[in-house]
Parts: C-alpha cells; sequence; structure tokens
C-alpha cells in the first residue's frame, strides 16, 4: 500500500513513525518552507506540488493509493489541493486534524474572530501590551503595526522587517506552563493573540488564564468539504489499515 502523508506537523511525524515501523510504503511531504524542519522518518519530499493538478499528477505518477492530510489547520490551500486532486484520481484522502481549542472550558470567554485583521483590532480594544503567537507568516500580515508594545514568538524569524516597538522570540516550543507564565509576567502582556490551532500543546493558553491575560483566537479557515477527518494518529492509523484490506 503506497500512501503519501501530507505534513509539517508533530501528528504528521508521529504518523510516519508508526507507518515506517509497520514497513508501509509512505512518503512525507513537507511545504519547504522553514529551513530546519523536524524532519519525519522514512522518505521525504519536500516542495509545493504545483496546485491541485501537480499533485492528482504526482498521485498518479507513484501509485499513490492512500492520502492522509496531516498539515496545520491553517494551511488551508494545501488541503484544499489536496481534496481537488483526490476526488480527479479517486485516491483515498482521510485528513488528521488535531482537536480545536474551542472545547477548552475557557474558550467562552476568549474573543474570537475570522482572521489577522479582525485580532489586531480585538487586541487593541483589550490591551497595550500584546503577545502574538500567530506564526511568521502571521507577523508579515501584522508588521505595520506600529502602537503598542508588542512581543512575537516565532521559530524562525519572518522575511519581514519589524517595527522598532516589537520584540521578536526566536524559539520552537513546547513550553512549559511556569515559562510561559515568566515570559507573560516578565512582559507584563494584557492581550494574547493566538490561531486555533489546537492539540495538546496548551501552556500559553493555560498562563493566561491563570494571569487573567485577554485572549484573541483566530478562527480555524473552514476545512474542505466533503473530506473525512480524524482527530487522532491512531484513528488514522486504522483507517490505513481499512484502506489496505483487499476487497
Ligand atoms: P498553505 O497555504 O496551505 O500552502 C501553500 C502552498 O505550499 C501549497 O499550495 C503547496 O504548494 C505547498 N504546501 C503546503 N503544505 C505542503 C506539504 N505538506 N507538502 C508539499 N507542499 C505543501 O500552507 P502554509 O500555511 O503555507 O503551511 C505550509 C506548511 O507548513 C504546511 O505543510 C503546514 O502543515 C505547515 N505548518 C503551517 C502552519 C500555519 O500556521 N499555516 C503552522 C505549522 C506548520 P503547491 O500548491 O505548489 O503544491
Amino acid at each position: 500500500m503506497s500512501v503519501l502523508l501530507l505534513g509539517g506537523t508533530a501528528e504528521a511525524r508521529a504518523l510516519a513513525e508508526v507507518l515506517v515501523g509497520q514497513g508501509i510504503d509512505v512518503v512525507s511531504s513537507l511545504a519547504g518552507v522553514i529551513e530546519g524542519p523536524r524532519m519525519p522518518p522514512g522518505q521525504v519530499r519536500v516542495g509545493g506540488f504545483g496546485g491541485a493538478d501537480g499533485l492528482a499528477d504526482y498521485l498518479r505518477e507513484h501509485a499513490v493509493e492512500a492520502v492522509v492530510d496531516a498539515t496545520h489547520p491553517f494551511a488551508a490551500r494545501i488541503s484544499g489541493n489536496a481534496a481537488a486532486a483526490c476526488t480527479a484520481t479517486s485516491t483515498a484522502l482521510m485528513r488528521l486534524e488535531r482537536p480545536s481549542w474551542a472545547e477548552r472550558p475557557d474558550a467562552s470567554d476568549w474573543c474570537w474572530v475570522d482572521d489577522l485583521a479582525a485580532a489586531r483590532i480585538a487586541a487593541g480594544e483589550r490591551g497595550r501590551r500584546i503577545f502574538l503567537a500567530v506564526g511568521r507568516q502571521g507577523l508579515a500580515e501584522l508588521a505595520d503595526w506600529t502602537e503598542p508594545a508588542i512581543v512575537a514568538r516565532v521559530v524562525e524569524p519572518p522575511a519581514v522587517a519589524l517595527p522598532a516597538n516589537w520584540q521578536l522570540l526566536c524559539a520552537r516550543g513546547p513550553f512549559p506552563v511556569a515559562e510561559e507564565r515568566a515570559l507573560f509576567a516578565a512582559h507584563r502582556i494584557e492581550v494574547l493573540v493566538a490561531k486555533d490551532s489546537g492539540g495538546p500543546t496548551t501552556a500559553k493558553l493555560d498562563a493566561a488564564a491563570e494571569l487573567g491575560v485577554a485572549v484573541v483566537m483566530v478562527r480555524r479557515p473552514p476545512a474542505p468539504d466533503g473530506v473525512a477527518a480524524v482527530a487522532s494518529v491512531a484513528e488514522a492509523e486504522r483507517w490505513l489499515a481499512q484502506c489496505a484490506r483487499p476487497r
């Protein structure tokens, strides 16, 4: 059984590890946007496919039988391309999507917004000392925000120049909650702006709740229509096992 695993997430790496351990023919695919990505075990290809058509060509050329889209919930383009390419080639597709943070008990206290432009307005209404955890690409959209004091954390620095009122922290999580609490306290953070990436890495949210820091949360973009989804590596593994069974 030949599997293409669209990755760039911890879940994708975990699934790759399981499948490689089972001797399944799996190729992990990374976008190649981060310079020093954490590499999954097994075969890896790097770089875009050239849109949905390019991905469909890849599926045909490599006789891929099943695709697992384990990309980040905010990586909407590749997920849309995967849906279109799998439909065009009649390839089985499953989305592995970490659970949203919307189910957290404190999520109803947060200000939920649709995009970063709305997040900026909502954050400005809630405080003057802002912590941005919106990823490197997100920073580019906000880089003309010169008024409040901004601390932004990213894994790798953005390509754009940032205003003088910004402090950039380059670090790769996960971070312990005590560290997040100390960081927010040291910078006297009043508002946390984050994207609903979801999953188990919640230390910044826990620290914000403990310190009474307001949270502005960007909602996920809609997932492509008609694509089945699972929330865990174990469920994705079971789905692949079913795909592999002779019919
Ligand atoms: P995106 O907007 O959906 O994708 C932009 C383009 O990058 C896609 O059209 C595709 O190019 C290529 N691409 C994306 N993921 C790919 C993959 N796994 N393998 C091969 N090509 C891929 O995605 P993004 O937001 O730029 O994110 C890029 C990658 O970083 C994703 O794989 C995602 O899992 C990971 N990531 C994203 C975030 C986030 O907040 N967005 C956070 C953590 C990790 P072609 O059209 O040419 O095929």
